[in-house]
């Protein structure tokens, strides 16, 4: 096998030495080894400013993390390491779940940089996020194919970050047939997920442990779903014993598919949806009086880049007092987050802040995470992104 070097400057190497697997572009001695010279997805062998060994990755001169470990060993990303990482992501998962449904592989912390893989029984849902992973695209259909012998793989290539890869938006079916909906199951309830027409691969996985998070506590409840989209928590909190579920989004498509599943789960009596602005809709449903028992806030990620911290964080601040204004008296408020510029403790501030404004006693109960399908690499705090609080929320 003939790598390319790829050279770092001096104390570089720390970084990826204690664990991390990206590499920037400002941290390449460009003298020795110009990025311009490697085509997207190239494979190279990194090494430090010395000339030591430190792993494989491939290269992207595109983005602004140039290069993504992919090794500690001095061997390429074939077939053969593939399907040996696909065996490793589906133990995991088989053993924290009885069904098929999950997301099996979750990029860096997989040690498949750039590749999300969500499972949905025989129809598998892809992304491949970065050019090294574009360049593999053969080999992962193979490889898939042969580890779950799949009816479908569509591959769900319309994620934002490919954009900054330099590559292009496309939705395309590269196995089989990829039906539009599939059913799916969680927390032991059967939920619909739009598959091609859908936010990111169709269905948000991570969010499974926060769903269970209710089960105990909307037993002939009225329950609000903020930022619904098709409808997981509030037909979850129904399947559960809800009195009364209704959920809001600004997707129509979205509240169709959550009708979808109220239906499909014997629950439509009880579900409503709202299509609108979550901020407008909430402060219409204060002007008309109305309260809830539990109210879960699960927003697109208002901090999408750093720089937009300071409105994000307004908007979490903003949203949040809007749900306490419409709870009940010991009401449970569930508030999310997955941006990954948001700190754990931020959201915490958000809760704590938003108790005093409105005059509020707030008691964190519980603090959920993403679920273990989305595992955590230690050595990389993005992976680390999705916050919930489970917080009760009374008068004094
Ligand atoms: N809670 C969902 C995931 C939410 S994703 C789950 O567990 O599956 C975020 C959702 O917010 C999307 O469905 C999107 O359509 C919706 N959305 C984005 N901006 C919105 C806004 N300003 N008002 C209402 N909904 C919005």
């Amino acid at each position: 096998m003939e790598l390319k070097n790829l050279r770092l400057n001096r104390h570089e190497e720390k970084r990826l030495q204690g664990g991390h697997l990206w590499i920037y572009s400002n941290e390449i001695n460009t003298k020795i080894t110009p990025l311009k010279q490697f085509q997207p997805g190239e494979q190279v062998r990194v090494e430090t400013h010395s000339g030591k060994f430190l792993g494989t990755a491939y290269v992207n001169s595109h983005s602004l993390i140039c290069a993504r470990l992919f090794s500690r060993e001095p061997r390429a990303l074939d077939y053969t390491l593939l399907l040996h990482r696909l065996e490793q992501a589906l133990r995991l998962r088989s053993r924290l779940f009885k069904e098929p449904f999950y997301r099996l592989v979750y990029g860096e912390s997989d040690l498949l940089p750039g590749l999300v893989v969500d499972r949905f029984g025989p129809h598998l849902s892809v992304q491949m996020n970065t050019a090294g992973m574009e360049v593999l695209k053969s080999e992962i259909i193979d490889a898939l194919k042969t580890l779950l012998s799949p009816e479908s793989i569509l591959l769900r290539n319309d994620s934002s970050m490919r954009h900054l890869e330099g590559m292009k938006q496309e939705v395309e079916t590269a196995y089989g047939e990829s039906p539009r909906e599939v059913v799916l199951l969680e927390n032991d309830v059967k939920m619909l997920a739009p598959l091609h027409d859908g936010q990111k691969t169709g269905w948000f996985f991570d969010q499974r442990p926060n769903r269970a998070m209710l089960k105990p506590y909307v037993q002939g409840k009225r329950v609000l779903d903020v930022f619904s989209y098709v409808g997981s928590f509030a037909i979850q909190a129904a399947v559960f014993g809800a009195k009364e579920v209704m959920a809001v989004d600004s997707s129509r498509f979205a509240l169709e598919m959550a009708e979808k599943n109220a239906a499909l789960n014997g629950v439509d009596n009880i579900f409503n949806g709202a299509e609108g602005d979550a901020f407008d809709v909430l402060k219409a449903l204060r002007q008309e009086g109305e309260q809830f028992d539990v109210i879960v806030v699960d927003p697109p990620a208002f901090i999408k880049r750093k720089k937009d911290h300071k409105e994000g964080l307004r908007a979490y601040h903003r949203i949040n007092e809007l749900a306490m204004r419409l709870l009940c008296d010991d009401g449970l408020l569930l508030s999310a987050s997955c941006s990954m510029h948001l700190q754990r403790d931020e959201l915490m501030d958000v809760l704590r802040s938003g108790g005093r404004r409105l005059d509020r006693h707030v008691q964190v109960l519980f603090e959920g995470m993403q679920g273990p399908d989305h595992p955590v690499h230690p050595a990389i705090p993005e992976t680390c992104y999705l916050k919930a609080f489970l917080a009760r929320i009374s008068k004094e």
